[in-house]
């Protein structure tokens, strides 16, 4: 999986940081926005200051680099996006009329929305937004307005926004229908899905042991001649506006780069949005996985496919960032000590690889998010995507670690811990150790727990079919939590309590038994991968427990808690449910991995999971959560020569949403 979402304050990380962490940060308001079900932070962006003066020019024109290619993400999420937000945003910033008038209010939490999804379409469901205003009211202010680019189209999107049969659902994927057809993206015009499989069909060699990733920077569409063909995104084709804007600032960058290894990253890059030749991709991502020298590192194109039904389009994204070097030097010792680990795993050792590589992994810090990453943004990330780069060049796995911190500092006081975690005590614990033991928890898993164990000679890697994906999470997450409470942390230095590891046992049994049902609706069963694995894991390791009472769910007040009464124990399970797994996944077994699935991962207790729904609404805690991120601003000399760039976190979530929209606006 090439990108870990933070979905909601279930999912992970979600109580307080330590105490520690809280008082170098006194005055920093995390909170800037809530609106609908949405809540906008800000994210600190620690030791900027100490890059030097080449890497500051350098994260600064790659923030430009990546601020242009904001629209192209808006044009390829719906056709009518970018004339859309320019006329509500006219009505917005012009409206001479009583600003608390509740027309212009609802106007201003639907473009709040809009501009958080980069578009009409929720950013996870992919449903359309409905408005609270009334088409006679924006018809109204619209027609106050001087003409703009949206006056050809007008009629368009007002059906747009407000009749529900138009463009319903950004991406579809429900089975038995033609995906192209019912997704309002904007990736095909006028082709069936039929058509666009029989086109790719023409043009995949299946020999070829190294292929390109077809339809990646393209628009699939219909001519007037009937034939059925792709417009490239890159100089000269589509997009070519903001893409002259990205390459302008990445030519900049290059000058500063940090060495000629990274260099020849962006310079590929440059080629790639010259020629829009996928080789050319594929040359500068084996080239861009292979820099683990540099400091500073940068994402930018048309990288993850989620946004298109068929998964071949990317979506435009980057992040700018750089390595945090002390807490990388967690990730390298756990990469460094992989066979360590691997030796002493839990499984029949006919099971473990003779020889492990720890995977690439640093802890880097995002300076700017940009595109399909923001404002809602991934916490970690793992690239290439192409998975003959990743088998013969390997491939960076990383951890934006000031993301997270964000999340943990803002959900102090939210109310969760309190109602329900079992008794002070315990949140003593989890306020102490949550975040820095949630932190090895994913460097575990991520470096250590997916590239453990092997197959055994002939059993197919897709055995699994289905359930491959909830089983090979379950994997890498017991690996994890059984390590966790080894005493090889300790004597690695990265743990300096032998008790800190149950502040992760406790949350993620809270989580995986109780509190991740918040986001089922109810009468539902789990159907996401990653919920599956918690549920597997929390319900198995409940079960097998009862005898001894290692896990109870104890009622206090009419309400339910999770009690934890032997954490020793609770490893021994841990332990013995990842032999188990990994021998389902080493001989292919198909069946056992099936009924285990089944039996603990798939079914709601209906009782328990009301019980967290009304909980949960009593504490009002947004599901979605994203960032603005913080203003560069460049100190030039009379020659206009970059001789310090400065960082800002004052600025707002409308403020930001209007500057990018008036500044970066790449597209007519
Ligand atoms: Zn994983």
């Amino acid at each position: 999986m090439s990108r870990i979402r933070f979905i909601a304050p279930a999912a992970a990380l979600i109580l307080a940081a330590s105490s520690a962490m809280a008082a170098e940060t006194p005055d920093f308001d995390y909170t800037v926005d809530r609106f609908a079900d949405i809540e906008v932070l800000r994210y600190r962006v620690p030791d900027f200051e100490n890059l030097s003066l080449d890497q500051k020019r350098l994260v600064y024109y790659l923030t430009e680099a990546a601020q242009w290619g904001r629209d192209i993400l808006w044009d390829q999420n719906y056709r009518y996006n970018l004339p859309l937000r320019r006329m509500l945003e006219a009505v917005y910033t012009g409206y001479k009329g009583d600003r608390s008038d509740e027309q212009f209010r609802a106007l201003e939490t639907y473009l709040k929305q809009v501009w958080f999804a980069n578009g009409i379409h929720h950013h996870y469901s992919m449903d359309k937004f409905a408005p609270a205003f009334s088409r006679e009211w924006l018809q109204a202010q619209v027609a106050a307005l001087p003409a703009g680019d949206w006056t050809p189209v007008q009629a368009e999107i007002m059906a747009a926004i407000f009749d529900p049969a138009v463009a319903p659902k950004r991406v579809n994927q429900a089975d038995g229908q033609d995906l192209i057809l019912t997704s309002a993206n904007n990736m095909y015009e006028g082709v069936t899905q039929a058509e666009v499989e029989a086109y790719y069909a023409a043009r995949k060699d299946t020999t070829d042991l190294t292929p390109v990733s077809h339809g990646l920077n393209t628009r699939v569409v219909k001519g007037a001649d009937g034939r059925v063909h792709e417009q490239i995104y890159k100089l000269g084709g589509r997009y070519s506006d903001a893409i002259a804007h990205i390459v302008d600032n990445l030519t900049k960058a290059m000058a500063y780069a940090e060495n000629d290894a990274q260099r020849m990253v962006i310079a590929r890059l440059i080629d790639f949005y010259t020629t829009g030749d996928l080789k050319t991709f594929d040359d500068y991502s084996i080239r861009w996985a292979e820099d683990t020298a540099s400091q500073v590192d940068f994402i930018n194109g048309f990288i993850e496919s989620y946004g298109d039904p068929l998964g071949m389009t990317g979506s435009w994204e980057s992040i700018v960032n750089f390595k945090n070097i002390p807490a990388s030097a967690r990730t390298e010792t756990l990469s460094a000590n992989a066979q360590w680990f691997e030796d002493h795993s839990p499984v029949d050792p006919r099971f473990r690889k003779p020889e492990v590589k720890g995977v690439s992994a640093k802890v880097i810090t995002a300076a700017i998010l940009a595109g399909d990453a923001y404002p809602a943004t991934p916490i970690g990330i793992n690239l290439p995507n192409a998975n003959w780069i990743r088998a013969a060049h390997g491939s960076k796995s990383v951890t934006l670690e000031n993301i997270t911190q964000a999340y943990d500092e803002a959900s102090h006081g939210n109310g969760f811990n309190e109602e329900f975690v079992i008794d002070a005590p315990t949140r003593e614990l989890l306020d102490k150790y949550l975040f820095i033991t949630d932190n090895l928890h994913t460097d575990l898993h991520e470096c250590l727990g997916h590239g453990s164990g092997r197959l055994m000679p002939g059993v197919d890697p897709d055995a699994l079919k289905a359930h491959g994906s909830s089983i090979e999470e379950a994997r890498a997450d017991l690996f994890a939590l059984y390590y966790l409470a080894d005493p090889k942390l300790i004597e690695l230095g990265l743990l300096d309590n032998p008790d800190a590891y149950k502040a992760e046992y406790y949350k993620y049994i809270l989580n995986g038994l109780m509190t991740q049902l918040m986001r089922i609706e109810p009468g539902k069963d789990i159907e996401e991968a990653h919920m599956r694995n918690r549920q597997l894991i929390a319900a198995w390791a409940y079960e097998h427990g009862k005898k001894d009472k290692v896990i109870e769910l104890v009622k206090r007040g009419g309400k339910t808690y999770v009690k934890i009464n032997d954490y020793r124990k609770l490893r021994d399970l841990f332990g013995q449910l990842l032999a188990e797994i990994q021998r389902v996944r080493s001989e292919g077994d198909y069946e056992a991995g099936a009924a285990l699935i089944e039996k603990y991962a798939v079914k709601v207790d209906p009782k328990l999971h009301r019980e967290v729904l009304s909980r949960y609404a009593h504490l009002d805690i947004a599901p979605y959560k994203g960032f603005v991120n913080p203003v560069y601003r460049a100190v030039t000399d009379d020659n206009g020569i970059i001789t310090d760039v400065t960082i800002d976190y004052s600025e707002d979530y409308i403020p930001q949403m209007l500057r990018l929209g008036r500044d970066y606006s790449g597209l007519k």
